[in-house]
Parts: structure tokens; sequence; C-alpha cells
């Protein structure tokens, strides 16, 4: 009886560990990879509620960000509609993501695209005037909200994100 019970312990925690949600994976606002990991059904509640329709199921079934479809509107629509304690409003306010545009940018290299600056509401981008012509997107981070509208409109999938913590944003160093 015992043996057994432990069995069956050891099986879930094995289980479980196999289900263990990428901490540098982009997801939906108000959760992060331990809660995920400790209380996810995958039910897809998150996913069937967000009306940007930009939450995708990702490895191991846990909901991912997928700016590729749209922008988050932080409507918190996904929050609300998780049954299983995957979400908490307190992290919301604490959703680090910035955009970073790289070298495929189509600016850089001398075609004229501004639509990045187009999509992004706080104006958090700009261009500057770049050798030989060409014009260079700066962003600012403190003015972006992390909402994936300029890697949605990118044409050249030039857009990436990462988690800025408060401290390195204010030294990026
Ligand atoms: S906050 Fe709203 S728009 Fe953003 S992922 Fe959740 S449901 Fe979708
Ligand atoms: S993620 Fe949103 S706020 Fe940040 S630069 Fe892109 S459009 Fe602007």
């Amino acid at each position: 009886m015992t043996e057994g019970t432990d069995i069956s312990v050891s099986r879930r925690a094995f289980l479980k560990l196999g289900r263990r949600a990428d901490p540098d994976v982009l997801r939906p606002p108000g959760t992060n990879a331990a809660l995920l990991t400790e209380q996810c059904k995958s039910c897809s509640a998150c996913i069937d509620a967000c009306p940007e329709q930009i939450i995708v199921a990702g490895a191991g079934n846990f909901p991912v960000l997928d700016f590729s479809r749209g922008a988050c509107t932080f409507c918190e629509a996904c929050a609300d509609a998780c049954p299983s304690g995957a979400f908490s409003k307190d992290i919301v306010p604490q959703w680090s993501w910035k955009a970073g545009i790289t070298s495929a940018c189509l600016s850089l290299q001398g075609i004229s695209c501004r639509a990045c600056e187009d999509a992004c509401e706080p104006r958090a981008i700009r261009f500057r005037l770049a050798l030989g012509g060409k014009s260079e997107p700066v962003l600012d981070q403190h003015q972006c909200t992390g909402c994936g509208a300029c890697a949605y409109q990118c044409p050249a999938a030039a857009v990436t994100f990462t988690r800025v913590e408060p401290n390195k944003e204010e030294d990026p160093a």
C-alpha cells in the first residue's frame, strides 16, 4: 500500500518535471512560467477568450503570445477566463517585455519603411538619419509597452522581444 502510494507520487512528480514552462517565452500578461507550470491545465480558456486571437498553445501546451497574429491590448480577458489560478492580476503590471529591432529591418538596408513607427501608439519608435542616407530606427524602451503592434506590422519580421528587469531598464549596460 505504502509502496503503491510512493510510486504514484513519484510518477506525478515525473510528469510534472516533463511539463515545465520555459521562462524565456512570451506569455499572456498576468502569468509566468512558474505559475503555468504549477497551475495551468492546458484547457485553452485563455486562448479562446483573447479577442485579438494572439494566444496559441506552445510547447507543453502552455499558452504563448504570437505577435505575428496581432497585438496585445492588455484587456485581461485571458486572465479573467482562466479557471485554474494560472493568472494573477498582480503580475500584469510587471509585464516587462520590450521590443528591439534587428538588422533585418528594411530601413537599415536602405529600403523605405516606417511600418513599426506608424503602428506604435505610444510613439516609442523614431527614425534618425544614418550613414549612406539610410534611416535607423531608435526605440525608447521607457515608452514601449511591449504590446507587439510593431512586430505585427513589420514586413521583415525584424522586431524581437526581450524581458527587461526594471533596474536594467534604467541602465541597459
Ligand atoms: S490581455 Fe487581452 S489582448 Fe492581451 S493576450 Fe490577454 S486576452 Fe489577448
Ligand atoms: S511593442 Fe508596442 S509600444 Fe513597444 S515599440 Fe512596439 S508598438 Fe511601440
